[in-house]
């Protein structure tokens, strides 16, 4: 940063101070005119970074579960295979109780597939359920994905339209901040923060502030005219500039 001279007279430094605020404020008003635009695209994006995340875990879930669907399918060809084998050992049993336990055998395996086939009929109905929210949040993510395309477009034009500007503004904002005696600097910052509209130096207009629209004695405007000493505004605080350094001050 620039050394700031510390000979500057009190009007040097309102000019410097007043200049900073005009170039900051044509900021402000480019930051209006985008307004929630960069923030809703951010949101936006956010929004359809999780849903194709939870996408992706609906698709592994399904996929898991199409895995348990074929197991099962595999283990009723086992059984079956094993019924079909303990049929034609039944065909040749020597006695009753090898012919029971053979029986026993049977219904074994034809309960395994009954469960096998029920547990198929419960997995394939959470498998439509699943895919239905899957559709679902396609179809959300293919919403939120045209609403974020339309407000980029928008933002971009705006971009474009004011970016050279903007530009310009930002580079006269830095060179007028090197200008402003750092303690008036930190102050100015300091004020600006405090109000929405950015506004830290203020004109007295109609015997008022022009920030916060209290009344100012005709004795301190007096005071303001003869830009001897910077005055400070004792309502809100802004430093107060008269009308005539106001419109000396052109960007
Ligand atoms: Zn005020």
């Amino acid at each position: 940063m620039a050394t700031v001279n510390k000979d500057y007279s009190v009007e040097e430094k309102l000019v410097s101070v007043l200049r900073l605020q005009k170039m900051d404020s044509r900021l402000d008003e480019i930051q209006v005119l985008k307004g929630e635009l960069p923030m809703e695209v951010k949101d936006l994006e956010d929004e359809i970074e999780g849903l194709n995340t939870r996408l992706s875990h609906v698709e592994d879930e399904i996929r898991g579960i199409q895995d348990f669907i074929s197991n099962k399918k595999n283990q009723i060809k086992e059984s079956e295979a094993l019924i079909k084998k303990y049929e034609k050992q039944q065909d040749n049993v020597k006695n009753n109780r090898e012919f029971e336990a053979i029986t026993k055998e049977l219904e074994m395996q034809s309960l395994e597939i009954k469960l096998a086939e029920k547990h198929i009929r419960d997995a394939n109905d959470e498998v439509k359920d699943k895919s239905r929210s899957l559709e679902s949040a396609k179809r959300t993510i293919a919403e939120k994905e045209a609403n974020l395309k339309h407000k980029k477009g928008e933002l971009e034009k705006i971009i474009g339209e004011t970016e050279k500007e903007e530009k310009a503004f930002r580079k006269q904002s830095d060179e007028a901040r090197a200008k402003v005696e750092p303690r008036l600097l930190a102050a100015y910052e300091k004020i600006r923060k405090n109000y929405r509209n950015g506004l830290a130096v203020a004109t007295v207009v109609r015997d008022s502030c022009g920030g916060c629209f209290n009344a100012i004695p005709p004795q301190r405007q007096a005071e303001i005219r003869q830009r001897k000493k910077i005055i400070i505004c004792e309502h809100c605080g802004r430093v107060l500039v008269d009308n005539d350094l106001e419109a000396t001050v052109t960007i």
